[in-house]
């Protein structure tokens, strides 16, 4: 059978890994400064992060959320600490997608109402509704989305209003940092003030922080830096560190009822075990201050670069915006350099999602590698 063939992919293939580097099948060793589109968090293979999966899997692997799952319990009470979310509640899944599904259906039920507002550019993947785009977006919404989403510029809160006022949105969407569509972000009076609206017309604000979230901005959430209390946050990619788990946190006025929501895989044991020690190696490493700290330097290093047009992002969801389409110097850095780095929807931004774990010389490595080509 042929593999459905959807993925460009690079001639590479990555055969083990350690931390922040990547060895092929010939041996060579890559710099990974992209980390499986931001999933890696706590580095490729932490020793905690395989003991705790390993030990994990020999006890018991998985069973359904037909029984009581204390590492759940665990889990809700470490991510609630240590995100500063205590009072949420939590609900996990398998995947980002997935996390956002849930998200939108929950604030459904909770209001009755069924349309939803998202932002052009943003993405917050390949659901039936929760795919936006922009005509020109290589990510296309599918017809059904198209019918009831509404996509709004961001930074708009009129247009915003206008629809809100209708009464029939039941959520609105946003990454407070927006991923594969270039990093765009707009100002904390903007967020407050969707923030407000959203409590005005009773519609559900969901932040998706499925690559932002868990540190990789220097804060917990991309929108605790401005002030934000959403009422439902979708989490995945970083959560893992590469297993695939999701979930979203609920506000306390959203309450909960059996069979509201349910998966089989959601929250399995092997899952919880991933996650709490991502978390534990998050705090004991102090690696939210180190995604402040390699950002500042980062952003430093680029000023230098010549012909760069912008910097974009911040914490370590990065990017590097050229006046040029940057594929040749991307395959440049990977056949040449062994360095991976992100692209995103605006050709000419190349994008960097490193483990948390990265540190100034490795920084140092990618720009020494960019000043040979571009000089
Ligand atoms: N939301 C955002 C902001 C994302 O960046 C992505 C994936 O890139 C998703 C949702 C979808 O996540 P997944 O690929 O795990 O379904």
């Amino acid at each position: 059978m042929s593999l459905f063939d959807v993925y460009p992919l690079y001639d590479v293939t990555p055969r083990y890994a350690k931390d922040v580097f990547v060895y092929d099948d010939n041996g060579s060793k890559y710099l990974d400064l992209y980390g499986g589109h931001a999933v890696i968090s706590i580095g490729h293979s932490h020793p905690k992060y395989v003991s705790a999966i390993t030990n994990q899997v020999k006890k018991l692997g998985f069973y359904s959320n037909s029984i009581k799952n204390t590492l759940q319990q665990k889990l809700a009470e470490r991510l609630g600490k240590l995100s500063g979310c205590s009072d949420y509640q939590l609900f996990m899944c398998n995947s980002g997608a997935e996390a956002n599904e849930n998200a939108l259906k929950l604030a459904s039920f909770h209001n009755g109402k069924s349309k939803i507002l998202a932002f052009k550019n943003s993405f917050h993947g390949r659901t039936s509704a929760a795919v936006a785009a922009t005509d020109n977006s290589k990510i296309v919404a599918p017809v059904n989305a198209q019918q009831i989403v509404d996509f709004v510029d961001l930074g708009d809160l009129n247009t915003v209003e206008s629809i809100l006022k209708h009464n029939a949105t039941c959520a609105v969407i946003i990454e407070c940092i927006q991923g594969v569509g270039g990093l765009g972000q707009s100002t904390t009076e903007f967020y407050q003030g969707l923030e407000a609206l959203c409590q005005q017309y009773n519609t559900v604000l969901i932040a998706d922080e499925v690559q932002s979230g868990f540190g990789r901005t220097g804060d917990f959430f991309a929108f605790q830096k401005h002030g934000l209390r959403p009422d439902i946050i979708s989490i995945a990619k970083g959560m893992g560190n590469g297993f695939p788990v999701g979930g979203i946190l609920i506000h306390p006025s959203i309450k909960p009822s059996f069979g509201l929501l349910g998966t089989t895989f959601g929250g399995n044991h092997l899952a919880c075990a991933a996650t709490l020690s991502v978390l534990d190696v998050i705090e004991s490493e102090n690696l939210m201050q180190n995604a402040a700290d390699i950002s500042e330097y980062f952003q430093e290093k680029a000023k230098q670069l010549p012909k760069l047009k912008a910097i974009k992002g911040r914490g370590l969801m990065l990017g590097l915006e050229f006046d040029f389409p940057i594929s040749e110097l991307r395959k440049q850095l990977i056949f040449k350099h062994h360095i991976f780095t992100g692209s995103a929807k605006n050709p000419n931004l190349i994008r960097i999602l490193p483990p948390l774990t990265v540190q100034k010389v490795h920084i140092d490595m990618l720009f020494e590698a960019l000043k040979t080509e571009l000089d």
